[in-house]
């Protein structure tokens, strides 16, 4: 499997090229950046989950994910992957603000994938914040929101940043996720999600995860979804 270069002007693979890496069974099989698989490597990550190996290719290649596997799959790595290889491709540095939205249902989760996060971006150079209710002071972050290239946070906080931090900016945004999409997209966060999806620049890519895969077709065109791909992974145990 030649690995394309690093540094390609577009910030995905050509489209049809995820078929040459749908036999990947390995990190390092796929076309990754020299930063990206040292950070895998670091953290001891080697052989690919069946989440990751079914949504990688795809994902790598720009098209949006709907990928439902259950809790403690891997799933976490099968959004971080591409962000960080699309920030790297489109060469995304500190004036290009923020580039990827990442959402979590709970305070607790939106920390678990920051750690993750940092872990294995760790030999990028992008700045991450992790934008969550009640721990941090909200003055604070709004300084500093504007700079940040990949925001983890919660629809409350996110939604408190668009309506009060003055000239919050995500007019750039190449990649939003939406982690537990099932309970994002539930009754609870309806509101929040509606108001900052309208927010959103529509041209981009976009990931729902979730540990059931998510039909309704009006969240779906909601989320302007581009010809997803609907990945269901049911591993053996
Ligand atoms: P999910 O979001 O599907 O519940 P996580 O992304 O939180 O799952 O991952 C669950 C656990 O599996 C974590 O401890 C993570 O470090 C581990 N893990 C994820 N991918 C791999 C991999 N490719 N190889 C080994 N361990 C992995
Ligand atoms: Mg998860």
């Amino acid at each position: 499997l030649p690995p394309l270069p690093e540094k390609s002007p577009i910030g995905r693979l050509p489209d049809g090229t995820f078929s040459r890496y749908a036999g990947a069974e390995k990190f390092s099989q796929l076309p990754l950046s020299k930063k990206t698989k040292d950070g895998l490597n670091q953290a001891k990550y080697k052989k690919m989950t069946d989440i990751q190996r079914a949504s990688l290719p795809h994902s790598l290649c720009g098209r949006d994910i709907l990928g439902a596997a259950k809790t403690g799959s891997g799933k976490t790595l099968a959004f971080i992957i591409p962000i960080l290889e699309k920030l790297n491709r489109s060469r995304w540095g500190p004036e290009d603000g923020v580039g990827c939205i990442i959402m979590s249902p709970t305070r607790e989760l939106a920390n678990q994938l920051f750690n993750v996060l940092k872990s294995v971006g760790k030999y990028h150079g992008f700045s991450a914040g992790l934008l969550i209710g009640g721990r941090k002071d909200v003055d604070e972050e709004k300084v500093h929101v504007n700079s940040l290239n990949i925001l983890v946070c919660t629809p409350g906080r996110l939604l408190q940043h668009m309506d009060e931090t003055p000239n919050f900016d995500c007019s750039g945004l190449q990649v939003l996720v939406l982690d537990e999409a099932d309970r994002i997209l539930d009754v609870g966060f309806k509101k929040e999600l509606n108001a900052i999806i309208s927010q959103l620049p529509k041209h981009r890519q976009t990931f729902l995860f979730s540990a059931t895969q998510t039909k309704s077709v009006q969240d779906l065109a909601r989320l302007s979804l581009k010809d997803p791909e609907y990945l269901s992974v049911h591993e053996e145990s």
